[in-house]
């Protein structure tokens, strides 16, 4: 099973997929991790990605398929859950084409629907553990951590990632609707797009999620 989640920043991808990882034992492949990884590193190739996170703009395709075929090379298995990619067209085909290669198919893409004005009021509060990558939000009561700035899963820290904050989500927000809310024609012409209501709390749109799921595998 192949899942893409396609949702404009701070719908709740990362939230969906840790739930989603742990239920359907699925490869949590986030292109976004693993540009922060090579973005905290020292090297001229860290610092120019660390550059374009902060301003929010996508990174080229090019990078994002090396980094890919790397991860994939190393992961074991089959059933990906990608959270982040495709974020344009031509990913979308090249995605396409490199499952055919594993005889492999895409089963459902989840568009992730949340309110401009909402996702500004979540961005701000967004804090990721830098030990677990679990995702709180100091806005939300639902979603708060017990302690300040400790995660209660792991104990590890919580921080707030460098592109969260009004300047870089406005450029990412315009990314996300020049460039990857195409893809919901895409994949709505593909009969494999899932609209669902992640305004709701997590516990919700992760029900909808896997009722989806559940109803189409037993069909
Ligand atoms: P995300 O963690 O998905 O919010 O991504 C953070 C940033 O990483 C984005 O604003 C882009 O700059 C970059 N990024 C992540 N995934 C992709 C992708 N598939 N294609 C291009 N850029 C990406």
């Amino acid at each position: 099973m192949n899942i893409i989640l396609l949702a404009p920043p701070a719908a709740g991808k990362g939230t969906q997929a840790e739930l989603l990882e742990q239920k359907y034992h699925l490869n949590h492949l986030s292109t976004g991790d693993l540009l922060r990884a090579s973005a905290s590193r020292e090297d001229a190739f860290g610092k120019e990605m660390k550059k374009i996170l902060e301003s929010g703009v996508l990174v080229s395709d090019d990078i994002i398929f090396k980094l890919l075929d790397e991860y994939l090379e190393e992961s074991e298995n089959k059933n990906l859950l990608f959270d982040g990619f495709p974020r344009n067209i031509n990913q979308a085909e090249r995605l396409e084409n490199m499952l055919k290669e594993r005889n492999d198919q895409l089963d459902f893409v989840f568009l992730l629907e949340v309110e401009k004005e909402i996702l500004e009021t979540r961005i701000t509060g967004r804090r990721l553990c830098r030990k677990c990558g679990s995702v709180y939000n100091v806005n939300i009561n639902s979603l708060k951590p017990k302690q300040n700035s400790i995660c209660d899963k792991c104990g590890g820290e919580l921080y707030q990632r460098n592109d969260d904050n009004k300047d870089s989500f406005e450029v990412r927000y315009q990314e996300y609707l020049d460039k990857t809310s195409t893809l919901i024609n895409y994949y709505q012409n593909k009969k494999i797009l899932y609209r669902i209501d992640s305004e709701k709390p997590k516990e919700e749109v992760f029900q909808s999620i896997s009722n989806i799921i559940e109803k189409e595998m037993t069909e």
